[in-house]
């Protein structure tokens, strides 16, 4: 079977660890750096499709690699499905995701209903051809902390069915049930159907 090179629109070792782990032994993931792309990808579209498909074409754009990139938003029912596509920002530009989680704690005290959905978007380009992919998975938010694996709102997001939070679980485990997950494996089947 032939070796795919393929950038990951990425540099997030968090997220690299998490995808490399659930692709084919015969797909590697090059990251942004790995292509020496340094500089900052715009993410300027109002939809999680959107900014994937801004990232991705960039990548291929600039750089000529097949690529996917992915984009992710916390979608929290009560609060009109915010963060949404301004997770990363939500308390400001930093992204630091210890503020993001205070201030959605913040918003929701007094709410009863805590229901929420991480929904992620990947956009492929791959030999001239573009295909989005999305994964989502329901939950609700905590109202404290638990755990401290993972990133950015892990520890406040348990999922639908699970008595743990996402932070306190280990990554195999998240992998096989998020939103990146779920999309990752839809474009890995897509893969394996092209490439076989
Ligand atoms: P991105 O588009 O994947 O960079 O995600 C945007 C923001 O959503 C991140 O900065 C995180 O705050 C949050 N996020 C994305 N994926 C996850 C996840 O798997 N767990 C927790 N938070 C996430």
């Amino acid at each position: 079977m032939n070796k795919l090179e393929i950038v990951f629109a990425t540099n997030n070792a968090n997220k690299l660890k998490e995808v490399q782990a659930m692709l084919p032994k015969h797909i590697k993931i090059l990251s942004l750096k790995d292509i020496n792309c340094l500089e900052e990808i715009p993410e300027t579209a109002d939809t999680l499709e959107g900014n994937a498909i801004l990232k991705a074409n960039h990548v291929t754009k600039n750089y000529g690699y097949n690529c996917f990139a992915d984009d992710t938003g916390l979608e929290v029912t009560s609060l009109n499905n915010a963060p949404g596509v301004y997770s990363a920002r939500y308390a400001g530009l930093e992204n630091n995701s210890e503020k993001n989680m205070q201030k959605l704690l913040d918003n929701l005290q007094g709410k009863t209903d805590r229901t929420a959905q991480f929904r992620t978007a990947i956009c492929l380009n791959l030999n001239a051809s573009q295909t989005v992919f999305e994964g989502v998975c329901k939950g609700s938010i905590l109202s404290e902390k638990q755990g401290d694996a993972g990133f950015g709102y892990d520890p406040i997001f348990r999922p639908e069915n699970h008595t743990l939070s996402f932070a306190a679980m280990d990554m195999n485990a998240k992998g096989k049930i998020s939103h990146r997950g779920l999309a990752i494996q839809k474009l890995v089947q897509h893969l394996n159907e092209i490439l076989l």
